[in-house]
């Protein structure tokens, strides 16, 4: 078991990539903090994760409200003493190009996919710097490095995670806390199915144009990016410190 005992919190885990990811850490033996805004979806996936013999927590909190997050930090450390992995999972879309973008949708994007990146962050760092041990994963996307259509404030964030996520590898690697960063291409998960629905008068169509662009010939599934997210979180990648960790069906070099 590559997680024996360690103790992850992940963000927005009741659903897609970050569900997919808590069940596999569960398996490999991690204690799982499942945390999100919906508490019907939290709840089902530490149903589904306790159901298999595995240890899970649901923490209702937003990751844009600083209260929020720091209540749920202290509690994980009040229980656990600890948290070893941090995986800044939650994230939303946003669609249009620039000159569409209402300033509070804008806003909206910017807040849950950035300050939902630096909250989580904050409050759980003084705890692995006291410790000196630590794995952090920040969910950036290939759109950091590739232009798509339509996706303005999205790409803007997600190539904002990526520098941030440099930055905070420079100033914690004193402290042997690693963060790196996940880049995935279009994984089939509930984000993506809506985005579909509301961006194309045909999403069947726009799921085949999708595949063309993607070496693979396929759309990711959430396991894909979860296997990925394991690697990261365990001391098999311990020689990898700031990094893009590219799961993207050949987008980004195809
Ligand atoms: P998803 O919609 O299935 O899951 C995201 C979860 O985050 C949801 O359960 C949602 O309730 C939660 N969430 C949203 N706002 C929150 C908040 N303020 N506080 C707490 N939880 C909140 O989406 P997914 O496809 O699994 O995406 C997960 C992450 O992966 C996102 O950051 C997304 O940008 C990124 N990503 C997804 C893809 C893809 O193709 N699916 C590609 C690249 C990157």
């Amino acid at each position: 078991m590559r997680l024996q005992g360690k103790i992850v919190l992940i963000t927005g885990s009741g659903s897609g990539i970050g569900k997919s990811t808590a069940l596999l850490f569960a398996k490999e033996g991690a204690t799982i903090i499942v945390n999100d805004l919906d508490e019907k979806n939290g709840n089902q996936a530490v149903g589904e994760i306790t159901s298999s013999g595995g240890e899970a927590t649901f923490i209702h909190a937003d990751v844009t409200d600083a209260d929020s997050v720091k209540e749920m930090v202290q509690q994980v450390v009040g229980k656990y003493s600890r948290i070893d992995v941090l995986f800044n999972n939650a994230g939303i879309s946003g669609i249009g190009e620039l000159h569409e973008i209402e300033p509070d949708d804008w806003d909206r994007v910017i807040s849950v996919n950035i300050k939902g990146v630096y909250l989580p962050s904050k409050y759980v760092l003084p705890h692995m710097m006291e410790r000196k041990n630590g794995s952090i994963i920040n969910m950036s996307s290939c759109i950091a490095e590739i232009g798509l259509a339509r996706r303005a404030s999205y790409a803007a964030t997600k190539g904002a995670v990526l520098a941030l996520t440099k930055s905070m590898q420079v100033d914690y690697a004193p402290y042997k806390i690693r963060v790196n960063a996940l880049l995935p291409g279009t994984i089939f998960t509930p984000f993506v199915e809506k985005y579909l629905q509301t961006s194309y008068d045909n999403p069947e169509e726009a799921v085949e144009h999708i595949k063309t662009r993607q070496l693979s010939g396929d759309l990711g599934k959430p396991e894909d990016v979860a296997k990925a997210a394991l690697f990261l979180a365990s001391d098999e990648s311990k020689f990898m410190m700031g990094s893009p960790l590219y799961m993207d069906g050949g987008v980004v070099f195809g």
